[in-house]
């Protein structure tokens, strides 16, 4: 009952959730990625990025989002969006 989570929409609005998400991102840039992406990790340590970031229950809702994906570390979802994004939303969203 505590719905201690606070995940980010196809429409990109917050809400709360007893679930926690699977994917990070960052909001400026939008690129969400693992939670334990090295890249994302770095840039928290750093200071600034934490309040940008934002999280996603699944991958589907982060690209219905409008969010691409990281290119540390999901290189192949980023090399497959960087020749063709329809073909990224397509693949994920479409099948989800
Ligand atoms: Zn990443």
């Amino acid at each position: 009952m505590s719905r201690g989570y606070k995940l980010l929409n196809h429409q990109r609005q917050i809400y709360s959730t007893d679930e926690p998400g699977t994917l990070g991102g960052y909001r400026p840039d939008r690129i969400y990625g693992r939670l334990d992406c090295p890249s994302a990790l770095r840039h928290l340590a750093g200071g600034t990025y934490a309040k940008h970031r934002v999280f996603f229950a699944d991958e589907p809702m982060a690209i219905a989002a409008g969010f691409r994906p990281c290119g540390v570390c999901l290189k192949d979802r980023y090399e497959l969006w960087k020749s063709d994004p329809s073909a990224l939303f397509t693949a994920v969203v479409k099948d989800a």
